[in-house]
């Protein structure tokens, strides 16, 4: 079984979820950039974030046969303060780097005017350079704040299928297949969605363009989600081609639109700019 988990923040797991990750069938992953926990404070915080997800956790993946891409963007949460906006200027040099499979994570946390300004420019951002645009829907308010991110991107120069829907559940399942947008399912432990809840929307609204993902973070998450959402489906009678479908085929298809997918991991380099995950010894 191969498998491809479309977001997950792997800077914030472990060697061992890399390891383990492999050994369920993660062969290829998205990591989105997003909001740390705690506020950044200038634009050159979002840079080395940003290096960092285009070189060294490309590279530590890699040591465990794992191909790694990432969204660049300027987070809902943090497009509300003004010592982080200034991102939104320095994206386009950005967007240009070869791991760089969409803009993202963009979306709505509280809804706010300057929300809708962020949303809207990286949505152009996304038009100008030809790539997808992974959307987060806000945890609150899901179905008000899913209307309005539709009426955004309708009105944009991105069309619906350059835009994955994410963090869907069955609330906004319908809507967001009606958009002609991609929609994304995040499966966490204790809330928002499970595998048997992902199994069941299947069932009910078939697999075309229905991405999966373990969303894992520095929170309650697991990263190998993808895989048991799989097992899931296997026990409920869905066929393994409907398996590489949703965990492999349609992720594929969705990123590869940047034309940017890297889905061979080259034989690891032993050093990253000099470092290696040895840090230093042995
Ligand atoms: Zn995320």
């Amino acid at each position: 079984m191969r498998i491809f988990d479309p977001h997950i923040h792997m800077t914030s797991r472990t060697t061992d979820d890399y390891r383990a990750m492999y050994e369920a069938g993660v062969r290829a992953l998205v990591e989105p950039s997003f909001w740390l926990g705690q506020p950044r404070t200038s634009p050159a915080s979002f840079f080395d974030y940003f290096d960092a997800l285009l070189g060294w956790e490309p590279f530590r993946a890699s040591q465990y046969g794992i191909a790694h891409h990432c969204t660049l963007a300027l987070n809902p949460k943090e497009a509300n303060d003004p010592r982080c906006t200034p991102v939104l200027d320095a994206l386009p040099r950005y967007l240009e780097k070869d791991g760089v499979v969409a803009v993202g994570e963009i979306g709505y946390d509280s809804m706010t005017p300057a929300e809708d300004h962020a949303l809207a420019a990286q949505l152009q951002l996304a038009a100008d350079h030809q790539l997808p645009a992974l959307v987060h829907t806000p945890h609150r308010d899901k179905l008000a704040g899913l209307h309005r991110t539709i009426d955004v991107v309708r009105e944009s120069n991105l069309p619906p299928e350059f835009v994955l829907l994410d963090h869907l559940n069955e609330t906004t399942v319908e809507a967001a297949a009606d958009s002609g947008c991609w929609a994304g399912f995040s499966i966490y432990p204790d809330t928002k969605m499970d595998e048997d809840r992902m199994v069941a929307i299947l069932q009910n609204h078939g697999t075309e363009k229905m991405i999966v993902n373990s969303a894992a973070d520095w929170g309650r998450s697991d990263p190998l989600k993808t895989r048991k959402v799989a097992d899931a489906m296997l026990k409920a009678g869905f066929t393994e081609d409907d398996v590489d479908q949703v965990l492999w085929r349609n992720p594929v298809a969705f990123y590869g639109q940047s034309g940017r997918l890297q889905l061979d991991v080259a034989a690891p380099d032993p050093l990253h700019e000099g470092n290696s995950i040895l840090r230093g010894g042995e």
